[in-house]
């Protein structure tokens, strides 16, 4: 074979590996092919990828020729005193003629395996500017001495395995995150769980206390009392939130259908934040359709939508500000909608804000409370009644929450309740 055809061979094996590198990400495989081809492409008897062990410093056998894989595993392999730690350390491929006469040589390997090491070639295994582990080739054919060119193509598939090591150590790195913030995630769902569970019958007895409390007194003392009741009305809507939320991520939510007018829940909803949205200084209009809007729906929760997207209007739009409901038919379907004059939402922020605790502005810093919680179970209610949900928003000037729903909610989520019979759509 002459030199350049056998050149031109070695080149689309080493091409070869460079594909099967791009496109797989089994590394014990694809190692054991580098290896198997360093070997035959330096017409070595062995050849074998050593890599640093972080916590002990030493050198690792991860993979070689032939079936002496698991064998050599188990040899840690010193930096000092062994030829492949000194090219670990100094960064150069080295050339050994006569392994034996070599002080550097570290005999363990030869002696647990009986192999016995001639000559060697030994190349870094570098990651950018950090060096991880060393490539060898072990005794070259006929006792011949390893070449420059040897050097070249065992660099060649040093570089190729220094590349599917750091893949693989990147796929890692990227699977345990993602399995720490399962974690976490669980984490913050359990504590939402015990906390509102905990929290259910104290603040129960509170508020049953107060109320009862409140008739027995007088005018003044009663005035006095009102904040109390307030306060353990808001948390109680917090927890109902919880409550919520916990129900809709453990898929156990389940609707209570019954047919009644949107158009007279829509207008309810407005009716109780007129208050509210006066106090702040804003306008509530709604623009409601003349004749009633018959649904077979899960009424509470439906109302719960609503009041999320209106109480999040009135709270992000300062005084002088406008918020309007509307309500109209979307050929089969309803539409409701919340509009407002408030901030604004930053176009990339539009499908996040239905995330569990996303807020636009840091909870740190923002003026305005909550939990960032009320437009995911929106999403999950919405959802559940084989609706959709949208935001649209121009920063600065205001936005728009959409909810279309269907007459009736699709067979598969709906949940019987001895309710009137649903009305044909
Ligand atoms: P919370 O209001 O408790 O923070 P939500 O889930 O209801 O949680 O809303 C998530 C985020 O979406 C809010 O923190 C806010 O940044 C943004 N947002 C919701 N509604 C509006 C709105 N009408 N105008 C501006 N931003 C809004």
């Amino acid at each position: 074979m002459n030199d350049t055809v056998g050149r031109l061979q070695q080149l689309e094996r080493i091409l070869e590996i460079s594909r099967e590198l791009t496109s797989t990400v089994a590394l014990v495989p694809l190692l054991a092919r580098i290896v198997d081809t360093a070997a035959e492409l330096t017409e070595s008897e062995s050849a074998s990828i050593l890599l640093q062990d972080k916590r002990t410093g030493e050198l690792r056998f991860q993979t070689a020729t032939g079936d002496r894989s698991e064998q050599l595993a188990d040899i840690p392999v010193p930096i000092e005193g062994s030829i492949a730690g000194t090219v670990l350390i100094s960064g150069e491929p080295l050339i050994i003629r006569d392994a034996q006469a070599d002080p550097r040589h570290f005999a363990g390997v030869g002696q647990k395996t009986g192999l016995e090491i001639r000559s060697l070639l030994a190349v870094p295994l570098q990651v950018k500017e950090r060096r991880i582990g060393v490539l060898e080739a072990i005794n070259k054919q006929d006792d011949k001495v390893f070449s420059q060119e040897d050097v070249e193509i065992l660099m060649t598939m040093a570089a190729q395995a220094a590349v599917a090591i750091e893949n693989a150590r990147l796929v890692g790195a990227l699977r345990d995150a993602y399995q720490r913030l399962g974690q976490l995630d669980k984490l913050k769902s359990d504590f939402i769980s015990i906390a509102s569970h905990e929290l259910r019958t104290p603040l129960s007895l509170i508020l049953l206390y107060a109320a009862m409390l409140r008739e027995d007194l007088g005018e003044g003392a009663k005035a006095q009392l009102d904040p109390v009741l307030r306060a353990a009305t808001r948390l109680k809507g917090i927890m109902e939130t919880m409550f919520n939320l916990r129900y809709l991520e453990t898929g156990q939510m389940d609707l209570a259908p019954s047919r009644f007018d949107l158009r007279a829940e829509v207008q309810e909803a407005c009716k109780d934040y007129e208050t509210l949205a006066g106090t702040a200084g804003l306008a509530l209009s709604s623009s409601l359709p003349d004749e009633e809007m018959p649904i077979y729906a899960d009424r509470e929760k439906v109302r719960v939508v609503l009041d999320n997207l209106i109480s999040n209007a009135v709270k992000f739009t300062s005084a002088g500000g406008h918020v309007r409901v509307a309500l109209c038919r979307r050929g089969k379907d309803l539409e409701m909608s919340v509009a407002d004059t408030g901030i604004g939402i930053p176009g990339e922020d539009l499908e996040r804000i239905f995330e569990r605790f996303y807020q636009v502005e840091d909870h740190l810093i923002r003026r305005q409370g909550g939990m960032g919680l009320g437009l995911s179970i929106v999403k999950g209610l919405v959802d559940l009644h084989g609706g959709r949900v949208w935001a649209e928003s121009v920063l600065g000037r205001g936005s728009r929450f959409v909810v279309v729903l269907p007459p009736r909610i699709p067979e598969i989520a709906s949940v019987e309740t001895g309710s009137p019979a649903p009305f044909a759509s």
